[in-house]
């Protein structure tokens, strides 16, 4: 994050003390007025999808105000639409929260568990006539709900007695009405400005399985009439969610003022995360998993945790991208570029540096002696001498990459060329002497070079320094791997820029995944584990992927090298 006039290391958002963002301002105000002995906040997700990145700020937002002030931090599931919800779900969320470093201890909660608390609330409502049962179908109810310029319409049912209400939400709750027959609302205003307040829906008759309550329910309360009373018997003190909410604060205010809940929590909102080049609507990644455009939820191009992890993404590079984009009050977008650079500058600390040829050519060095073959020690990572180094061995038949050698070389083209000395990187200076071609089809299958002796290491004698340093494996000692170099999912800074007539699909970047069925790695990465994260010299970092067999790896392209070619080429030369 340096940058010039950022000489102290310091944020540059934000005064250098003080709370970070002004929900850490709240947090802090109200426990210094004693408003609370603790702060407790909670995590929230709906089990109907695999965690996104968006998520990942909210966690991070929520967990991390609990650690630093001292509190704790739920994770609760809102688990009140039996219909989209599922165990699987469930699971993969809570590997996810651990997998990004966050502890929930003992408390783990599900909406579902308060059934009964919330039925008894409801209960209550239609007791003291502020609930009632009405037989308007939903399309009805959206009718007589009027505009953000008009009134809504009060429903024929709204005036039943309690007595009534009474019976026929008990009725409901009984099984005895059809599926979307009937619901509770609560009753408050029709002619309010906030839509949300214009009777909204409490509960609704759905006959289907719960992943936890089985068939034991056949009404389920709404989001608006669980959230908060949730938050309430749990004793949360701030509710922290994304803007859409704002305008559901006063109906979450209004049950908390109106049921003997025991304790009083707030909602605050903040903006969601927005990504470019990326979708964040569970709808939209559910659409791109069923329909096959990715393998799954954890392919490495989606933007789930589960697929970020798979690419090869740290934990710590996604807490500390959260940090940096902080927390503001309106809606933005923030570039993904950003993202990558989070990781890139975890992987250049900790990333070990391999050797791995994605295009083969092949390069015999005639003047090396057959069958010999020798071990060059080489740094495992210049950021950090802790990392020590390894044996690579180099050998009379070598691997480099096909890019890094021209027959006729353009003019700032510094790589292997006819008659040209380049540098094997941590090996010896070498020069192409001869090209060998494929009679029928012209390719150039072999270069024959020599190299030179005196150069072992990669400096030589006499001072002279070759323009390009090229990586290279040992034929003879190679692995085979398969690699899959990964891009952006879509074209488009905004996928929901589309034709007329499209969707955001018409967006796909086609060339999002490309397969490099035989590259060749130095012996050291013959047994990596799935997960293994490394550094491929002057390509990028690459993860190894779970379909890695024994002595036959797969490696997921994380993310490119941020420097282009000459800069690399340039320090390496200099090295
Ligand atoms: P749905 O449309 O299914 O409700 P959702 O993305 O809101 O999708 P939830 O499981 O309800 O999914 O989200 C859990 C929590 O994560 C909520 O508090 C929500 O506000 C927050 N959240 C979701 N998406 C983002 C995002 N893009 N940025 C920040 N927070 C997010
Ligand atoms: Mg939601």
């Amino acid at each position: 994050m340096s940058s010039p006039g950022d000489g102290d290391g310091k944020r540059l958002e934000g005064p250098p003390e003080g709370p970070r963002d002004f929900i850490r301002a709240i947090v802090e105000r109200d426990l210094k007025a004693g408003a609370h002995r603790s702060v407790v906040t909670r995590f929230p997700p709906e089990p109907n999808g695999y965690l996104h990145i968006g998520h990942a700020k909210s966690i991070c937002l929520n967990f991390g105000i609990a650690k630093e002030f001292g509190g704790r931090c739920h994770l609760r599931f809102d688990d009140t639409n039996p219909s989209k919800e599922e165990q699987e779900y469930v699971d993969s969320i809570q590997a996810d929260v651990r997998w990004l470093g966050w502890d929930w201890g003992g408390h783990l909660y599900f909406a579902s568990n308060y059934f009964q608390q919330l039925f008894e609330w409801a209960l209550h409502l239609v007791k003291t006539g502020k609930a009632y049962v009405c037989d308007l179908p939903a399309d009805e109810v959206r009718r007589y709900r009027g505009t953000l310029r008009e009134p809504g319409r009060e429903s024929p049912y709204r005036n039943r007695s309690v007595e009534e209400n009474l019976d026929l939400f008990l009725r409901m709750k009984a099984g005895e009405f059809a599926d979307g027959s009937r619901t509770l609302r609560a009753k408050i205003d029709m002619a309010h400005p906030n839509l949300n307040m214009r009777d909204p829906v409490l509960y609704r008759i759905l006959h289907a399985e719960h992943h936890r309550t089985g068939d034991a329910w056949c009404i389920y309360p709404m989001y608006d009439f669980a959230h908060g009373q949730c938050d309430a018997i749990e004793g949360v003190t701030h509710s922290v969610c994304t803007l859409e909410f704002e305008d559901h604060r006063p109906l979450y205010d209004w049950f908390i003022e109106n049921l003997p809940v025991p304790h009083k929590p707030h909602q605050y909102e903040f903006a969601r995360l927005n990504l470019t080049y990326t979708v964040l609507s569970k709808r939209k990644l559910l659409d791109l998993v069923n329909k096959g455009y990715v393998s799954g939820w954890d392919d490495p191009r989606m933007p789930t945790l589960a697929g970020l992890r798979r690419r090869g993404y740290t934990p710590e590079a996604i807490r500390a991208f959260c940090d940096r984009i902080g927390v503001a009050k309106s809606n933005s977008t923030v570039e993904v570029e950003t993202l990558e650079g989070c990781l890139r500058e975890d992987l250049n600390k900790t990333a070990l540096r391999r050797m791995a040829v994605l295009r083969p050519l092949r390069v015999v060095i005639t003047n090396y002696p057959e069958g010999k073959a020798e071990e060059l020690e080489v740094p495992n990572n210049p950021e950090d001498p802790r990392a020590g180094s390894r044996a690579v061995p180099f050998s009379r038949a070598l691997y480099i990459e096909r890019d890094d050698f021209r027959e006729d070389p353009p003019k700032k083209f510094f790589r292997l060329a006819p008659g040209r000395e380049v540098r094997l990187r941590a090996a010896y200076f070498i020069t192409c002497q001869e090209v060998v071609k494929d009679e029928t089809t012209g390719e150039v299958v072999e270069l024959r070079c020599t190299y030179d002796p005196e150069t072992r290491g990669g400096s030589a004698p006499d001072g002279r320094s070759p323009k390009a340093t090229l990586h290279w494996v040992s034929a003879l000692h190679a692995v085979d791997a398969e690699v899959r170099l990964y891009d952006r999912l879509f074209t488009k800074a905004n996928p929901d820029d589309f034709p007329e007539g499209e969707d955001y699909r018409a967006n796909l970047n086609p060339a999002s995944l490309v397969v490099v069925p035989a590259a060749k790695l130095e012996p050291a990465l013959a047994f990596v584990r799935p997960g293994d994260r490394v550094q491929f010299e002057r390509l990028g970092y690459f993860c190894a992927d779970p379909d890695s067999a024994q002595a036959h790896p797969v490696f997921n392209r994380t993310v490119t090298l941020r420097d282009t070619w000459a800069k690399i080429e340039a320090a390496q030369a200099n090295r």
